[in-house]
């Protein structure tokens, strides 16, 4: 291998790993000025994540409606993600998800620690990989049966959101154990949550099946040494294969980039083509970006929340799915048209309260967003 090709390795990863920082930090951005910034905000994490998509897809299927909390956003990215399955396979997990970063920054603390790059033994591990296929399961029928945004209060992404929320003890205390866990286990075990409990994973996972993209090991070429297997975070027997076809591969390529002979271990397409892994970080990144830039500008995917009054306004009838937090009980009350005196006495809150976001006031007072949405359905069901 020459100093070129060694040079072109080194780019490759960091190319990668500047695209997944970038990802992480312009997400944990949004996700900071929505907890802080009072009316339109940016649109919070449960709208810009795809998995909120599978969720928003089954119901939307099963029962022909949107779940509260949820924007099209989710879908949008959701197509995105699998768009970007069916060619470049679970590339969507190793080249962009941010909570993947979250798990592959503690997973090089681990290694320069000396702790790092450990592996689950097989007995406890292989089971354990079909859990996530639970958690996919689990959560999509269950968000289906309860109408609303089950995984939320469990969800480690969303929790990451609500670091600096008050909610983050109140809401999302199991949600902080499970990012606690996945931050403390990816030290010791490279991407831990992705391997045994992400949904989002498992599904990608399963479409990724048709995927025309793969890591290919020239059985000629290569030398034996093991160092595509050390290499891998998902743990995947490379240098075993001979094409990468492991539904756990992540698409990482750091195998690729950790094999000493030119030629022996490379990503292809079809009809054998050569796709540098550079060219696929850039590829994987810019099909997110054409989805996003296509649908922003169509108006189908919005970065901004809109208010209650808004939407109702638009929708033409009360929208109860844009009731949240940050919504005031006055908004309620203007956009559903029910007096804001039964809103005021039923929930106990004082006049001076009546325009403040209900996140401010609902401990206090003992309601949630979701009391006051069914109190409104109900009143405005009755004749
Ligand atoms: S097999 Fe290669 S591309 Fe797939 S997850 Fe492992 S290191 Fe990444
Ligand atoms: S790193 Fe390359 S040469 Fe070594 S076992 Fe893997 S494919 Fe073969």
């Amino acid at each position: 291998m020459t100093t070129a090709d060694r040079v072109t390795r080194r780019r490759a990863r960091a190319l990668r790993l500047a695209v997944l920082i970038a990802v992480l930090a312009v997400s944990t951005v949004i996700g900071l000025v929505h907890q802080v910034v009072a009316g339109p905000a940016p649109a919070g994490v449960d709208a810009l994540c795809p998995f909120g998509g599978i969720e928003a897809a089954y119901s939307l299927l099963a029962a022909g409606a949107f779940l509260p909390k949820l924007a099209a956003g989710s879908l949008v990215l959701l197509i995105a993600s699998v768009l970007v399955a069916f060619v470049f396979r679970r590339s969507f997990c190793g080249q962009i998800c941010p909570l993947g970063t979250i798990q592959e920054l503690f997973g090089r603390l681990g290694r320069r620690l000396g702790a790092g790059g450990r592996a689950v033994p097989a007995a406890l591990d292989s089971p354990a990989r079909y859990l996530k296929y639970v958690v996919l399961a689990v959560f999509t029928i269950w968000t289906w049966a309860a109408a609303e945004l089950v995984m939320r209060p469990y969800d480690p992404w969303a929790t990451y959101h609500h670091l600096t929320s008050g909610e983050l003890l109140t809401t999302f205390p199991v949600g902080l154990a499970v990012l606690a866990v996945t931050a403390a286990a990816s030290v010791f075990y490279d991407r831990f949550f992705c391997k045994y409990l992400c949904p989002m994973g498992a599904f990608l996972g399963i479409v990724a099946r048709v995927g025309l993209v793969k890591v290919r090991r020239d059985r000629g070429a290569c030398v034996d040494c093991g160092k595509c297997d050390e290499a891998c975070p998902m743990n995947v027997r490379v240098s075993e294969a001979t094409d990468v076809n492991d539904i756990e591969c992540i698409g990482c390529n750091e195998c690729v980039n950790a094999c000493p002979v030119k030629g022996a271990l490379e990503v292809r397409g079809p009809r054998e083509t050569r796709v540098g892994a550079a060219t696929l970080t850039g590829a994987v990144l810019a099909v997110m970006l054409l989805v996003v830039g296509v649908t922003t500008a169509t108006g189908d995917f919005s970065w901004t929340t809109k208010s209650v009054v808004a939407k109702s306004r638009e929708a033409g009838a009360f929208d109860a799915g844009a009731v949240n937090g940050r919504t005031s009980l006055a908004e309620v009350a203007e956009a559903s048209g029910v007096p804001l005196e039964s809103l005021l006495e039923r929930f106990g809150v004082p006049r001076g309260d009546a325009a403040k976001p209900m996140r401010e006031i609902k401990d206090e007072r003992g309601f949630t967003p979701e009391d006051v949405r069914a109190f409104v359905e109900e009143r405005l069901a009755k004749p």
